[in-house]
């Protein structure tokens, strides 16, 4: 059990009016707590949100070493704020860690951590339809030291940020570029780890994705950018001749909580599921032949996400009829009708925060 001191601000913050957005308000307190070598985690605090006074020369601004998460807190059918498998996120968190070098973090403190700063700030959750806040806990290396080593100091922190509805007229299908030229990850690398260096080499594409007007990259394996791996933020699932699809987790895609909800949901359904590789032609294979039913990615920030079309090279794959499949939009409506306290949790997925 962590000790967690808590200081109020003296001077709240108007609350938002009006549409959210994603990720620009932040709300009145942060949590922080320090590691140092010798002493393991320490000082576990809450505190105005406020901005922090670091070395110049910190391991973080060089050499990248930080990890982060990413889940929300929503504002349940009967008023009360429920997370949604935080320990996931917990234990997500000490894979990345051993991969960066970070010191473990026991997953009971960060679900404390998180329970306690989403409690201090509770009457930020937003309850319109499709709100929730965001909670982005992330580790930084803080040792003042340019040589290439892992850092001796770390900062643990979680902010929150009120977000509006994903989708503000119904689900509607997104566009994907599937690249072939810039690669994301490769085994053996750090494609399984929430980093930001993963998403530091991420933009080039992304870039090259939307002035070609498609909404999200959609990356092939790094060796012979055949294999398809997941898209920018999101796993992805395919519905083949019945069949519900989605990469095998081979160490260069990342272990998505929502990924693996979706498994349980079809397994529990009887739908059948497959964990594999599906290379490009696969698809284009079943695109051709009438099988490619339904796409969708996966990921907190949408839940689901389906696409509607698929760029690879000079072919356009339009998946659908233009709007959502029959399985994506159940999937959706499960997930957050148990996020949100509408439908029973029969894996005990919600957790209340008292
Ligand atoms: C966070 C993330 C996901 C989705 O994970 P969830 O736990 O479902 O939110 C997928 N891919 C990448 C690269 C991510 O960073």
């Amino acid at each position: 059990m962590l000790d967690i001191k808590i200081t109020r601000t003296d001077s709240p913050k108007e609350k938002p009016q009006g549409p959210l957005g994603f990720g620009k308000i932040f709300t009145d307190h942060m949590f922080m707590m320090n590691y140092t070598e010798g002493q393991g985690w320490h000082d576990p605090r809450i505190v105005p949100f406020q901005d922090l006074t670091l070395s110049p020369a910190c391991v973080v601004f060089h050499y990248g070493q930080e990890m982060f998460e990413g889940l929300k807190a929503y504002r349940g059918e009967d008023g009360k704020s429920y997370l949604f498998r935080p320990d996931m996120n917990g234990k997500r968190t000490n894979k990345s860690n051993e991969r960066l070098c970070i010191p473990q973090l026991p997953v009971e403190d960060f679900v404390q951590a998180v329970k306690a700063i989403v409690k201090v700030d509770e009457d930020w959750i937003p309850s319109d339809p499709g709100t929730s806040l965001y909670i982005r806990p992330f580790i930084i290396g803080t040792d003042a030291f340019l040589g290439v080593a892992p850092s001796q100091t770390y900062l643990f922190m979680i902010i929150l940020s009120p977000s509006g509805a994903y989708y503000s007229s119904g689900l509607e299908p997104v566009g994907i570029w599937i690249e072939d030229d810039y690669v994301r990850a490769v085994r053996g690398g750090m494609g399984f780890a929430k980093t930001g260096g993963n998403y530091a080499c991420s933009l080039a594409a992304q870039v090259k994705a939307h002035d070609d007007g498609y909404s999200q990259v959609l990356w092939l394996d790094g060796v012979e950018r055949k294999y398809i791996e997941e898209v920018g933020a999101m796993n992805i699932f395919f519905k083949i001749d019945g069949k519900i699809v989605t990469p095998m987790l081979n160490g260069s895609i990342l272990p998505g909580i929502t990924r693996d909800s979706v498994l349980h949901l079809c397994r529990a359904w009887g739908l059948p599921t497959e964990e594999r590789r599906i290379s490009v032609d696969e698809l284009l294979e079943a695109q051709k032949g009438g099988k490619l039913e339904e796409v969708f990615g996966t990921g907190t920030a949408a839940v689901i996400s389906p696409v509607g079309k698929l760029r690879y090279q000079d072919e356009v794959m339009t998946i659908g009829d233009g709007s959502i499949g029959p399985v994506s939009q159940k999937l959706y409506d499960t997930v957050t009708g148990i996020q949100l306290g509408k439908l029973e949790d029969p894996f005990g997925w919600r957790v209340a925060i008292d």
